[in-house]
C-alpha cells in the first residue's frame, strides 16, 4: 500500500473508534459495532461514485456524528467539506474528530438548514450536497436547494425505496428546479444502498427552503 493509502486507512480505523467510543450518544448502541463494518464502507462507496472534485467545496447536511461527511474529507481530501446540524452537541463532536485526525478540509456549522440556506456565506455557495437519513426526498430536496449553485448537485444515500421517494418527490423537483433524479446503485456498500443524484437548474427559487419545520410537515405537493 502506498503511504498515502495506509495514512488513509488508518484515518478511517481511528475514525470508526472515535465515533463508536464517543460519549454522546452518536449513533444508537446497536449500531456502534456496525460503523467500522457497515457505515465507513458505506460512506467510502458513495464517496467513489460522487463526483466531488478538488478545489469544489461541498455541504453533508444533517452530519449527525459526522457520516457521511468526516469519511468523504478522509477519502476527498483536496474538496472542502462542511459538515451541517443543528444539533451543537453533534457538531462539537464533529469538530473535535476532525481535529484528532488532522483533517484541515472540515469546517463545521451549527445550524437548521431552513435558516443556512438563506445566509449570505451558504446559500448557492455549494458545488454539491450530499445528505443520509435526514429527511425523506420530497423534504430533503428543498432543505438541500437553497445551498446548491446552478449545476451543482443534490446526492441523496437512499435504501431500497428510492423509487417511491423520488415519485413523492415529483412536485417538489419541478418546483425546486432540480433535474430528473438519476440512482446509481452503491454495489460495495454492506446494504442495498443508492446514490440518488440531481442537478439544480440555475440560482435557489427566492423564498425556499420555507420556515424551519415547513419542508418536514408540509411538503411541496403541486404546482
Ligand atoms: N447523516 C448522519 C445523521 C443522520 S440523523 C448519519 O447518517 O449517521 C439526522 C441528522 O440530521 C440529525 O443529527 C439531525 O440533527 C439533523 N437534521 C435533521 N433536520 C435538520 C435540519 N433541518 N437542519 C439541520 N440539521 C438537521
Amino acid at each position: 500500500m502506498a503511504t498515502a493509502e495506509r495514512h488513509r486507512a488508518a484515518q478511517l480505523a481511528r475514525l470508526a473508534s472515535l465515533i463508536a467510543s464517543s460519549p454522546h450518544n452518536l449513533v444508537s448502541r446497536g449500531e456502534r459495532a456496525a460503523i467500522a463494518s457497515v457505515h465507513v464502507p458505506e460512506a467510502l462507496a458513495v464517496g467513489a461514485v460522487l463526483d466531488a472534485a478538488p478545489g469544489q467545496r461541498w455541504l453533508d447536511l444533517g452530519t449527525g456524528g459526522g457520516l457521511p461527511g468526516l469519511v468523504l474529507a478522509i477519502a476527498c481530501p483536496r474538496t472542502d467539506w462542511v459538515l451541517l446540524d443543528s444539533t451543537a452537541k453533534k457538531t462539537r463532536a464533529v469538530r473535535e474528530f476532525a481535529g484528532a485526525l488532522g483533517l484541515e478540509n472540515v469546517e463545521t456549522v451549527t445550524a437548521r438548514a431552513e435558516l443556512a440556506a438563506h445566509d449570505p456565506d451558504h446559500r448557492g455557495r455549494y458545488d454539491g450536497v450530499v445528505a443520509r437519513a435526514v429527511a425523506p426526498l420530497p423534504t430533503l430536496v428543498e432543505l438541500a436547494r437553497g445551498f446548491v449553485r446552478a449545476g451543482g448537485t443534490l446526492a441523496a444515500i437512499k435504501g431500497p425505496a428510492w423509487q417511491d421517494e423520488v415519485a413523492a418527490a415529483a412536485a417538489a423537483l419541478r418546483i425546486l428546479r432540480w433535474t430528473t433524479p438519476t440512482a446509481t446503485h452503491v454495489t460495495s456498500a454492506a446494504r442495498p444502498t443508492w446514490l440518488v443524484t440531481m442537478q439544480a437548474q440555475g440560482a435557489p427559487p427566492r423564498g425556499f427552503p420555507r420556515r424551519v419545520g415547513v419542508p418536514r410537515h408540509e411538503p411541496l405537493r403541486r404546482g
